[in-house]
């Protein structure tokens, strides 16, 4: 399903840099074709992924996956319960440690 949306929004891109190629050539400058970035998706659905930490809302580093985002979260010192889907940035898991 993800690959299936990047191929729509590749179409969707090479339409645009079409269209603009096509008044770049009627109107003979090449520079047209620049603009047709501005009405490109792609560079802003390049995906990115973190946790949040659900005590105090700090944000673990971003990553291309949600899988590689929990990885290096954990990797971080974060803790993560599967059944409850709850994260805790390291602060706030000390804290729980403590309370309890
Ligand atoms: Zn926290």
């Amino acid at each position: 399903m993800k690959s299936k949306s990047l191929i729509v929004i590749l179409a969707y891109d090479i339409l645009v840099l079409a269209v603009f190629a096509a008044l770049a050539y009627f109107f003979s400058h090449w520079w047209i074709v620049l603009f047709s970035i501005l009405f490109m998706c792609f560079p802003k659905t390049i995906p990115m992924h973190c946790r949040i930490c659900d005590s105090c809302g700090t944000r673990s580093v971003s990553a291309e996956t949600k899988e590689l985002a929990l990885e290096r979260a954990l990797k971080a010192g974060w803790y993560h319960n599967n059944s409850t889907d709850t994260d805790f940035c390291p602060k706030c898991r000390h804290e729980k440690n403590a309370e309890y």
